[in-house]
């Protein structure tokens, strides 16, 4: 049933939330979609905590999203990373790119850059204000301490085959232009970090969720600069509320109950196109899981996903 082409000899995975919040249906399909697609490879299946981003994390939910894939029966390998302790790590990718003149430091404002530029991929191309070191009266200390960090975009084309989601290609400069690695507020950049803990853990397949597809390029250009492997990708549909927009905090989605939990599963199996059988909610977590690493076929995952009133 699994995608022999993606097949490798040695499998590791992962899933890696932000404790933005408890985790919603939307999650939940991509920690069953990374889950099975390693477990139906004989792969390790690591959890990263993504806890970049110190204001906008909600105390607990770190533990509450471990908690609930232990009730979920979700099993992982080695030890829970988090990344708000892996700060040198990012440090040390940092100076190598510095070390090859490929980052410059950026004091410009949101307003000032969406005054003056282009609309990329990605929201706006940055103009390249600051590309030639840091103009005007500016006060060098001052300005250093509150400056952000933006890599050289060149002109190279990235592209890669989604699993699922088929050929993308991006061109680094003009699609997306010289983007952040390190904001001014201090926090390391999502891009930054999720490129060192993929290649410093050894992540040889990512199955995460769609809306980060067009962040795949950019990561594989600091994949190539920094010199690391690239992981196979496979993007999940994205689950979206009767109003079309992704499950979020944001939207107000409901998190995953502690009650119920094979028939959320169940759901989530559905949605991910694996054709479940009827009654399978009504059997215990371990014949469920036994049932879906045997039939995992990701040649059944819908490419879009299908509004749901499940768990919204
Ligand atoms: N932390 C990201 C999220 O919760 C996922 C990052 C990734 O899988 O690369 O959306």
């Amino acid at each position: 049933m699994v995608d022999t082409s993606s097949k490798s000899s040695h499998y590791r995975g992962r899933f890696a939330p932000s404790p933005t919040g408890p985790l919603h249906f939307g999650s939940l399909v991509t920690a069953v979609g990374s889950y099975l697609d390693a477990r139906s490879h004989h792969g390790e299946w690591l959890v990263r905590i993504e806890d970049l981003d110190p204001p906008r994390e909600v105390p607990g939910a770190a533990r509450d999203i471990l908690v609930l894939l232990e009730k979920l029966g979700m099993a992982w390998d080695g030890e829970v990373i988090y990344q708000s302790r892996r700060h040198d790590l990012y440090r040390a990718a940092l100076s190598e790119l510095e070390k090859q003149q490929l980052t410059y430091a950026c004091v410009c404002s949101r307003k000032e850059i969406a005054d003056s530029s282009l609309v990329g991929i990605s929201g706006p191309i940055y103009p390249g204000t600051c590309r030639e070191g840091i103009k005007g009266s500016l006060q060098p200390d001052k300005d250093i301490k509150r400056s952000a960090l933006r890599i050289r975009a060149d002109q190279r084309a990235v592209a890669f085959n989604d699993r699922l989601q088929g050929f993308l290609s991006h061109h680094i400069a003009s699609d997306i232009g010289d983007f952040i690695l390190h904001r001014s507020d201090g926090v390391f950049a999502y891009q930054l970090a999720v490129v060192v803990d993929d290649a410093q853990q050894n992540i040889t397949h990512v199955v995460r969720g769609a809306d980060l597809l067009d962040s795949t390029p950019r990561q594989m250009y600091l994949q190539q600069l920094l010199g690391y492997p690239t992981p196979v990708y496979l993007h999940l549909p994205i689950v979206t509320n009767e109003k079309g927009e992704k499950l979020s905090k944001q939207t107000f989605a409901a998190p995953v109950a502690q009650i119920n939990v094979l028939s959320q599963l169940v759901a989530a199996l559905d949605f991910l196109g694996q054709n479940p059988p009827k009654g399978l909610q009504d059997c215990n977590l371990e014949a469920f899981w036994q049932w879906a690493i045997q039939h995992w076929n990701p040649d059944s995952i819908p490419l879009s996903g299908v509004s749901t009133g499940f768990m919204t």
